[in-house]
């Protein structure tokens, strides 16, 4: 969720118009004493402007509309070699040992890759293991 941008190009730039007019409008309806029909201007104003900087509006994606302009998603299929990739994460146990360049450290206890943000430390022998193989 952290990247969802659904508003753009075109649909952007309307909405910092409304915004725009918007909060013109709200300040006129609340200078000549209109106060709900200028905070609900004013609401529409602060909410298309919202939508305009952060490119996020609620409504779209609650509708699954994306008007960026990368449109459909372009999803890269790799079903061929699907089967291969997943039997990679098996050898590497193997590989660790056979002397293959490792990008990652390796459990000296179990030999699996220890990813960035697993919890390791040092066992009795001082080898960095898996917490959970201390
Ligand atoms: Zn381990």
């Amino acid at each position: 969720m952290d990247d969802t941008t659904n508003v753009g190009g075109r649909d952007r730039l309307g909405r910092f118009l409304l915004a725009a007019v918007l909060s013109i409008a709200a300040v006129r309806w609340l200078r000549s004493g209109k106060r709900k029909r200028g905070l609900l201007a004013g609401a529409g104003a602060l909410g298309f402007g919202f939508n305009a900087t952060t490119s996020y509006c609620g409504v779209n994606d609650a509708l699954d509309i994306d008007t960026t302009g990368k449109s459909e998603e372009v999803s890269i299929d790799f079903d061929d070699s699907g089967d291969e990739t997943a039997g990679d994460a098996d050898t590497s146990a193997s590989a660790g040992t056979a002397g293959v360049r490792e990008h990652y450290l390796h459990c000296a206890f179990c030999g699996e890759p220890i990813v960035a943000g697993q919890s390791r430390g040092p066992n009795s022998q001082g080898d960095i293991v898996h917490e959970d193989c201390e």
